[in-house]
């Protein structure tokens, strides 16, 4: 059974999905393995991702982007994590973190600068909200901006910011008044290439090692009044309602990575042979996946759900946190779930460095963790189920 069978798509989608299919796996899968290893930045196929309209394909096109739908961009992306989750990471904090934001928040020429520049793959954006004392609790951040006439004057060390190394603009989150904790924060666009501005150590990491991540480090950095997005004070509901977008993005990332870790097993099942059978003739075997099997299917109809969830958003304005928070948390959870018993049907090659799979392993756990954590994402839902704190 293909996924089509359980989610119909409509032609156009079945196309978008095909034409990102061959593009992952002809330019992006026959180096993931090398880049990982090297944990270099694939500048090369990234930029090819621009030209392909990866990079902002959700954005309308009077803003350089692909002008397509929510759905769309989660096939797409769905396919580039099938074949890396490094590429993945790059192409959902550009689309969902750094052009979704500056889309809903921003104004007219935010949009035809700094959109333009990102959706068309021209330059790298990124969504720097984490600190080294503040991560899930936001509102304790310690950087701060301080408004000096027509600009402010930025100071602080703000961590894990992906892309960071590449980036040249950012969507950043400060204080400007931190007796008032999450009310006090407010959004800047930043320009990396100004006086002020540098970067710090890039993270060595576990999985998704060729996205570059790194500090992110303001020396009194002027920001100009202009580059604001939003009033002062509403960063912190800036920041979670660009979360909600990029929550899908993390969905759709954990889905790719556990149809690869599948895909491999199933090969692996029916290939393998062990007491005379086929490794998937035994039930320990054949039941590890069909629970991989059914697992992925669900959380692909939460991803899509989620997705088309933004899209109605589009016209009804309305917020679509609960679906996104629940199909990130489904799809992360049953990405660990599927690559670890990738790794188990894979016996002793699941541990080498000779197949994909202890990567897809590695890989799959930073969804569990980043853009909100499980933990995180249960809080969310559980809130807006109870209506209680
Ligand atoms: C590879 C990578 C890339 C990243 N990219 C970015 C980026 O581009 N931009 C950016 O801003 N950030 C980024 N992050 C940061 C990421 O979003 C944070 O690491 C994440 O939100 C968790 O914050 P923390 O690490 O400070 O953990 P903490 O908030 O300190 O949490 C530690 C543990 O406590 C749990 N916990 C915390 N509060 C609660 C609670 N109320 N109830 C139950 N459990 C709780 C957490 O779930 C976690 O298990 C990235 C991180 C990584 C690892």
């Amino acid at each position: 059974m293909t996924s089509s069978d359980l989610f119909p798509l409509s032609a156009e989608h079945e196309m978008i999905r095909q034409t990102a299919r061959d593009f992952a796996q002809k330019e992006i899968a026959p180096i993931a393995a090398e880049f990982d290893e090297s944990g270099e930045f694939p500048s090369r196929t990234v930029k090819k991702m621009g030209e392909m309209g990866f990079m902002g394909i959700e954005v309308p096109e009077e803003y350089g982007g692909a002008g397509m739908d929510t759905l769309a961009y989660v096939l797409a992306l769905e396919e580039i994590c099938k074949a890396d989750a490094a590429h993945g990471t790059v192409m959902s904090v550009n689309n969902s973190l750094f052009c979704y934001g500056i889309l809903k928040y921003g104004t007219e020429a935010h949009k035809q600068k700094y959109v333009r520049a990102i959706a068309s793959g021209e330059e790298i954006g990124a969504y720097s909200l984490t600190e080294p004392m503040s991560g899930s609790d936001a509102g304790t951040m310690r950087s701060r901006a301080v408004r000096d006439g027509d600009s402010y004057i930025l100071n602080g060390r703000k961590s894990w910011v992906t892309s960071a190394p590449v980036a040249k603009y950012i969507v950043l989150f400060t204080m400007t008044a931190p007796e008032k904790k999450q009310k006090g924060i407010t959004a800047f666009i930043i320009d990396t290439d100004k006086p002020g501005f540098s970067r710090g150590k890039k993270e060595p990491k576990l999985g998704i090692r060729a996205s570059a991540t790194s500090e992110i480090l303001f020396e009194d950095y002027r920001v100009p009044v202009e580059n604001r997005l939003g009033e002062e004070g509403e960063g912190f509901k800036i920041a979670m309602g660009v979360l909600d977008a990029g929550r899908i993005g993390i969905a759709s990332q954990a889905l790719g990575i556990a149809e690869a870790a599948y895909e491999a097993s199933l090969s692996y099942a029916t290939d393998r042979e062990a007491f005379g059978a086929k490794i998937g003739e035994f039930q320990g075997i054949s039941f590890k996946l069909a629970d991989m099997k059914t697992r992925i299917e669900a959380a692909r109809l939460l991803v899509y759900n989620a997705a088309m969830a933004k899209e109605r958003s589009k016209s009804s304005g309305e917020r679509f946190t609960l679906e996104a928070s629940i199909a990130k948390l489904f799809a992360s959870e049953t990405a660990m779930f599927v690559a670890h018993a990738a790794v188990q049907i894979h016996g002793g090659m699941g541990y080498s460095k000779e197949l994909p799979v202890e990567r897809y392993f590695r890989d799959a756990k930073i969804t569990e963790i980043y853009e909100g954590t499980s933990e995180i994402q249960r809080l969310v839902i559980a809130r807006m189920e109870t209506g209680l704190r």
